[in-house]
Order: C-alpha cells, then structure tokens, then sequence
C-alpha cells in the first residue's frame, strides 16, 4: 500500500471538483480575522478556530463554510490568501491541471466587486503556473441557493469580465431548493456564449435532477452523481455517452444522504457498469483530505485494485476541459510514472 500511495503521489494528477473557498486553510481564516478584527463567539484563539475546522458533520461543515469562512473575506485582495492555499494543495498532491469552483454570490453579498475578484484570481493563477508550472482554470459557480436572478447577474458578470482563466460555469448549492428548470435559459446563453457547462446534481436529489441536469442544462458533466444508481436507464446513458461524474467520496460520506460507508458507495457499481467516474475531493481543507488520501481510500479492502485506481485517474486527465494534446501529454507523463511501478503493483 505504501508503493501504492508513492505512485499516486508522483503521478501527474489532474482535479475537477473542488471549491476555492474549501482550500481556506485555518492560517488565511485566522489572518483574516485579525485583519478585519472579526470575533465569533467561540473562537478566541487559532486553536480553537482549528478545533472548528474539525467537522464531523454536515452541520458543522455548513455553519464553518457560510458563517465563518465565507463570512471572513471583506476585501477583494483577501482572495490572494486562497490562491496561496490552492497552490499548497495542489503542490503537496502533485496536482499539475485542475478545475476549481468560484461561487461568486457570498463575496459579492459581502460587497466585493467582481470584476476585481476575477482580476486577483486570474493573476493568482498565472502566479501558481509561474512558481509551480501547475495550471488552474476557474469555473464559475452561479448557483442554485440564490435563485434565477442571482445566477443571471453571475452570469453576465462572468461574460463580462472573461478571460482565458475562466472555462465554464456549474451550478452548486441548494440542489432541493433550487431546481434545474429555474436556470436554463442561464445554461444556454452560457453555452452560446462558448463557455463550458456543469452541473452538481444527484448528490443530496434523486435520478431526476441528474436526468434535469443533462436535458434541461445540458450539463457536459455531473457533480456528484451518486442517485444515479437507482436508475438503469440513467446509468445506462451515462455508460453509453460516456458523461464523466465528479465523483468525492468522501464528501458523499460526510452528507450522509445516499452512503453511509464507503463499501456501499455506488462509485463502484457505476464503474462496473461502464460509467466514466472520476473522483476528486470537493472541499479538501474543510474536509481534511487530499486527493491522494482520496484515491488511497477507494483502495481499502480490495474496494478498487491498482490498477483500477490508475485508470481513475486517467478519466479524470480525460474529463477535463483541457485540450486533447495536452490530455495526452498528462496521461504519456503518467503512464512513463507508472511503469516504474508496474511489476511491484501488478499494473498492466
Ligand atoms: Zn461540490
């Protein structure tokens, strides 16, 4: 298991799914607190801020995420702390290509200017590339908590302010509250317009918001996924269309709606039946986890094989918005990684 884990280390990765907010590391939340001189009622020192990032539970990840975290950037320029955090864990993973989630709504709400925000990112990104040779695109998440109106104005801001750094946008949030048909014109200008379109759907909602996302948003890949599973015919298109799945175990874990263990995670019934998984960690800080720990634990008890492990990892190179040279490129680097581990492994 140790090869297994120096393999997954020192292979070219690539991630789909995570949250910029979600990279907060318990240092930029303490900083900006002092910063802006914000007091919660329970966290008096850096330890017991620490302490809070401890979550167990969905409760405690929400009340963390919207009342702290979320609530702690009052400035524009504070967003340059997240990208530091972004290329730690990007770094530490061996991450070289990923796709991160914004979801501008809190940070405008708090009265930070978009076009500003997008400003600092990009730069940021540019900066991660420079130091690191690791290259990160944004996906703008517009949001289904907020309703049609708040996701539209996310959306002209996106086409206004554009640049090369934003590829998409994807709609997260209140999948219950906020369904599918609400944001359709939204996903079509946006596509129009050029940019890519995803949707988290499936994770806390039955086959029918999957089903939603992919008609009525036309959605190129689903967040989550997981109700899949209780619909052939759904499970079945997916296989056929090869539509990948941003699959976080882990986070399904903590959301206790669908998987209570992750023996009982569908990620392995929907791999068995041809659809395309990828799995990536969502909220890595938050949930403290890094993808390689993710992978690592699909391993446990014989769940996923290495060699299956490795083909993960390829869905995902190949699930990104990249173009297909440089999907190649990744995957030719990776596979030169796995050779050298080949006969320990026994990875074909
Ligand atoms: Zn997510």
């Amino acid at each position: 298991m140790q090869k297994l884990r120096s393999l997954l280390l020192e292979v070219p990765k690539t991630e789909i799914h995570l949250h910029l907010e979600a990279l907060a590391s318990v240092d930029t939340i303490w900083t900006l607190m002092k910063k802006h001189k914000i007091s919660y009622a329970d966290i008096s020192s850096k330890d017991d801020l620490r302490k809070r990032f401890e979550i167990s539970s969905l409760n405690e990840f929400l009340d963390l995420f919207i009342n702290v975290i979320q609530d702690c950037f009052r400035k524009e320029e504070d967003v340059d702390l997240l990208i530091k955090d972004a290329q730690n864990y990007l770094s530490r993973n061996n991450i070289v290509y990923a796709e991160i989630f914004f979801a501008p709504s809190k940070f405008l709400q708090n009265g930070l200017e978009f076009a500003e925000l997008i400003k600092r990112l990009s730069a940021g990104s540019g900066n991660i590339e420079r130091n690191t040779g690791i290259e990160t695109r944004f996906i703008i998440d517009v949001s289904r908590s907020f309703g049609r109106d708040n996701a539209r104005a996310n959306l002209d801001l996106t086409l206004k302010h554009r640049n090369g750094t934003i590829v998409g946008i994807g709609l997260g949030g209140a999948e219950e509250a906020g369904p599918a048909r609400d944001f359709a014109p939204i996903f079509e200008i946006a596509a129009a317009e050029g940019l890519h379109v995803v949707a988290h759907a499936g994770e806390v909602v039955g086959p029918e918001s999957i089903w939603d996302a992919l008609k009525l948003l036309k959605a190129e890949r689903i967040g989550h996924g997981i109700s899949a599973i209780q619909d052939d015919t759904l499970v079945e298109h997916l296989a056929e269309r090869q539509i990948p799945l941003e699959i976080c175990p882990t986070s399904n874990l903590l959301t206790q709606k669908y998987v209570k263990t992750l023996n009982e995670h569908p990620i392995r019934a929907l791999y068995d039946r041809g659809v395309n998984v990828t799995v990536n960690t969502d909220d890595p800080t938050l949930f403290g986890i890094d993808l390689v720990d993710e992978y690592m634990r699909l391993t446990n008890r014989g769940f996923f094989k290495p060699d299956e492990i490795i083909n993960l990892v390829k869905s995902n190179t190949y699930a990104t918005f990249l173009p297909q040279e440089r999907k190649d490129a990744i995957w030719a680097a990776a596979q030169k990684i796995v050779a050298s581990y080949s006969a320990e492994l026994e990875i074909a």
